[in-house]
């Protein structure tokens, strides 16, 4: 069964997908980090494709869209899809954050509403928890929701929403009981992202790029469906999105064609007369066994989440070790460039130049590298548990986030 399935996706993906440069292909195509931005119709035109030939949500449940099958078919499919170039990263949040938070705690209507859509790239979605003073401590947001009737008003900023400018949906968090403490009373809700009193603006990045965004809402009118799971019971929800993000940063398979990968490095370092000098190549040897090591563990985890074991603190670890590899790998990219590191003179040097100004992002978003130190400190190793001395008081006491008491404002 499995054998018939990958070899279906073998001959789909080979008639239909781009497929990743090889270390065959010349030095000019090693680093076009360009080509996987394609515009987001022809992203939602793929996945449209994707869906059709039963390749998305293939271990997600029949009657809300996927395609009912097991770990193993998902498995064989990803082990298929490494070496081609899939245009759906529109689609990556909405499938592996709020997607599998409504599959685990939306109810039916939810279910059968927005997720057959989210898969197959009718619908874009993206994730609204940081604010300007709640990121690391998300349950210090400020955004409110007050019920009115039977809907509830939104109001409130958020920040670094990757893909908020192209998405259809957001599952965002406000606060709906400000007496209870911080991380009660708050409350998940999926936002329409075209509804009046939506701002978005595109936050402008040192690459050139503008991947995220800051969000406002003025007084936003929730449907009367929006609630996901149960009010002011919102922290369970996010715990378990948190936990869905890390897995999916973590266990992202690396293309092998991405600039700072060992392939591409690798063809850089004999383009650039390199490979022989003995301190490169101890350098990417290294990296290949950093990045085989990232994979193995990112695979391991990836398996036992899709078979319902999940990883806890281990997501951590692969979130972690895959921001610690990006930084491994700029290094070994200023090795093999030398001083064209700091100077372009053609399109492959350019975009692991690129690549190396974008590598912090990947130890900021979904959780710092010394937030995931924290959670493995505190329930791998059981080291001293932060004291929280704020987690009793009702949350309208606080001053935290830019939260200030009436007398501080006035
Ligand atoms: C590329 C990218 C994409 C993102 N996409 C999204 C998105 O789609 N949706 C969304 O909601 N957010 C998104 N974020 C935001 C991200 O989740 C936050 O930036 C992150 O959680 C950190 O929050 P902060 O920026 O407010 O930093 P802060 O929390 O203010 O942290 C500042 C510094 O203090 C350290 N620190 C804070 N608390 C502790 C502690 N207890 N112990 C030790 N050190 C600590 C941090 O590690 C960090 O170095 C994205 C961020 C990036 C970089």
């Amino acid at each position: 069964m499995t054998d018939d399935f990958r070899e279906r996706a073998r001959s789909w993906l080979a008639a239909n997908a781009p497929r990743r440069s090889s270390s065959e292909d010349d030095a000019e195509s090693a680093g076009s980090a360009e080509r996987v931005r394609t515009g987001i119709a022809e992203q939602q035109e793929f996945q449209a494709r994707l869906y059709d030939a039963g390749f998305v949500g293939i271990t997600w449940p029949k009657e809300y869209g996927g395609q009912g099958l097991t770990n193993a078919e998902q498995i064989a499919f990803s082990a298929e899809a490494r070496e081609y170039e899939l245009p759906v990263g529109a689609f990556v949040i909405g499938i592996g954050m709020p997607g599998p938070t409504i599959l685990e705690c939306g109810n039916e209507q939810q279910k059968k509403r927005y997720l057959p859509k989210m898969l197959r790239g009718e619908e874009i979605w993206c994730q609204l928890f940081s604010e300007p003073g709640a990121g690391s401590d998300v349950a210090s947001l400020q955004a409110s929701a007050v019920r009115d009737g039977d809907t509830w008003v939104l109001n409130g900023q958020k920040v670094w929403t990757s893909g908020a400018q192209y998405s259809d949906f957001g599952a965002v968090l406000a606060r709906t009981d400000p007496a209870q403490p911080k991380h009660k009373g708050i409350s998940m809700f999926i936002v329409d992202m075209h509804a009046p009193g939506v701002t978005v603006r595109p936050l402008r990045v040192a690459t050139g790029h503008a991947p995220f965004n800051e969000v406002f809402f003025d007084n936003v009118r929730l449907a009367p469906d929006a609630l996901i799971g149960e009010e002011n019971r919102g922290w369970d929800a996010a715990v378990v999105m948190l936990r869905n993000e890390r897995i999916a940063i973590g266990t992202m398979t690396q293309p092998r064609s991405s600039p700072l990968a060992y392939d591409s490095l690798r063809k850089l370092a004999d383009r650039l007369g390199r490979a022989g000098d003995q301190g490169v190549r101890r350098e990417l040897a290294s990296l290949y066994a950093r990045e085989q090591s990232v994979h193995l563990l990112g695979q391991l985890i990836r398996e036992d989440a899709m078979a319902g074991r999940f990883p806890g603190p281990r997501g951590s670890v692969i979130k972690l070790a895959g921001a610690e590899l990006g930084r491994y790998a700029t290094q070994v990219a200023a090795d093999v460039l030398g001083p064209q590191v700091a100077a372009a003179d053609s399109d492959d040097v350019r975009a692991v130049q690129i690549s190396i100004v974008a590598v912090p992002g990947g130890a900021i978003a979904g959780g710092t590298n010394e937030i995931q130190r924290n959670i493995i400190g505190e329930r791998m190793l059981g080291l001293a548990k932060d004291p929280g001395v704020d987690r009793n008081t009702p949350f309208n006491q606080l001053r935290v986030g830019t939260q200030r008491s009436a007398k501080e404002s006035s």
